[in-house]
C-alpha cells in the first residue's frame, strides 16, 4: 500500500552467522545473552519461507494511523471488522470521524474491543491534527521524525508500539517496529532478555541494518507472520524458519537459564 516498494532479500557482504557479542537488553540478573546473526540472515529466512506480506493493509495513510490505534490488544480481524463499519458509515476521514458524537463512533469500532477506551483514544488524535496542523494528515506528516514520534507519544493512548507502527506504515519513515511476536521470538532464542525495554528491541534490528523503510516494513510484517504460524504460545521449532539459530534442547533450555538466573 502506499506505493510502498517490495524489499526483497539482498545479498550482503557479511558473512552469515557472524554473531555479535550479546543480544539486547542485558540485565546483571540473567546469563550472558546468545549471539545472534545479523538481522539480515534472520530476515532473508523468514522472507524465503512466506515472501512480501504487502502491508499495511489499508486503502489510505489515514485508515493506517486509524487501524494502529485500534489494534492495541486485539486480532486484525476484530480490527478489519470495526474498519468495514467506519467506512460504511463514510467516517474514514478526519473531518467526517471527528464528525461523529462519541456514542456512535464507539458503537462502530466496537467489533476492535475496548471500544470506550479506544474512541477516546481516536478522539484525542483528532484532537491534536486539528488543533495544531488544520487537520491535515499531510500537514502533519511534515515533522522530522524524531519530533513526530515525541508528539505522537504525547497524545493520550499513544504508546511506543503505535506511534512507531504509525510512523512506519503511515508517514514511511525508516523506523522499526517491535511487538509481543518480536520479543517473545527474541527471547526464545536468548538474544533479548525477557524483561528487555522496548527501545532495546528495536536497537537489535534498527543500529545493525540500513535505515530503509521498504525494508522495515515487510520485517515487521514477516515477524508478525512468524508469531502467528510458527512462535506461538506453544512454538513449532521443527518446521520454523529459525529453527537453525536455535541451541541444543530449543526454547526450554533458554527459559530455564532465565528463570534460575531470576530467583
Ligand atoms: S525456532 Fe521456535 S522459538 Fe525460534 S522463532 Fe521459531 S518457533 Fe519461535
Amino acid at each position: 500500500m502506499n506505493g510502498h516498494r517490495r524489499f526483497a532479500p539482498f545479498v550482503t557482504n557479511r558473512r552469515r552467522g557472524q554473531g555479535q557479542k550479546s543480544g539486547v537488553g542485558g540485565n546483571p540478573a540473567y546469563p550472558r545473552l546468545r549471539p545472534s546473526p545479523h538481522p539480515i540472515a534472520l530476515y532473508e529466512a523468514l522472507y524465503r519461507r512466506w515472501g512480501p506480506q504487502g502491508w499495511w493493509p489499508a486503502k489510505t495513510p489515514f485508515e493506517t494511523v486509524v487501524g494502529a490505534i485500534l489494534t492495541q490488544n486485539t486480532a486484525w480481524t476484530n480490527v478489519e471488522r470495526a474498519i468495514a463499519n467506519l467506512r460504511s458509515a463514510d467516517a474514514l476521514s478526519p473531518d467526517a470521524l471527528r464528525a461523529l458524537p462519541p456514542e456512535r463512533l464507539a458503537e462502530l469500532i466496537r467489533p476492535a474491543g475496548y471500544f470506550n477506551v479506544k474512541a477516546r483514544r481516536l478522539r484525542a488524535f483528532l484532537d491534536r491534527l486539528f488543533a495544531e496542523f488544520g487537520g491535515s494528515l499531510d500537514r502533519l506528516f511534515k515533522v522530522p521524525t524524531d519530533s513526530l514520534r515525541r508528539l505522537l507519544l504525547s497524545i493520550h493512548g499513544i504508546g511506543p508500539e503505535t506511534a512507531d507502527s504509525i510512523l512506519l506504515y503511515a508517514a514511511e519513515r525508516p523506523v522499526f517496529v517491535a511487538d509481543a511476536y518480536t520479543r517473545r521470538a527474541l527471547v526464545r532464542h536468548g538474544w533479548a532478555a525477557p524483561d528487555a525495554s522496548y527501545d532495546a528491541l528495536t536497537q537489535f534490528f534498527s543500529r545493525r541494518l540500513p535505515r530503509d523503510t521498504a525494508l522495515f516494513n515487510e520485517y515487521h510484517a514477516l515477524i508478525v507472520q512468524l508469531g502467528k504460524e510458527q512462535c506461538r504460545s506453544q512454538p513449532l521449532c521443527d518446521t520454523c524458519p529459525w529453527q537453525r539459530w536455535l541451541p541444543r534442547g530449543g526454547p526450554r533450555v533458554i527459559s530455564r537459564a532465565f528463570s534460575a538466573r531470576s530467583r
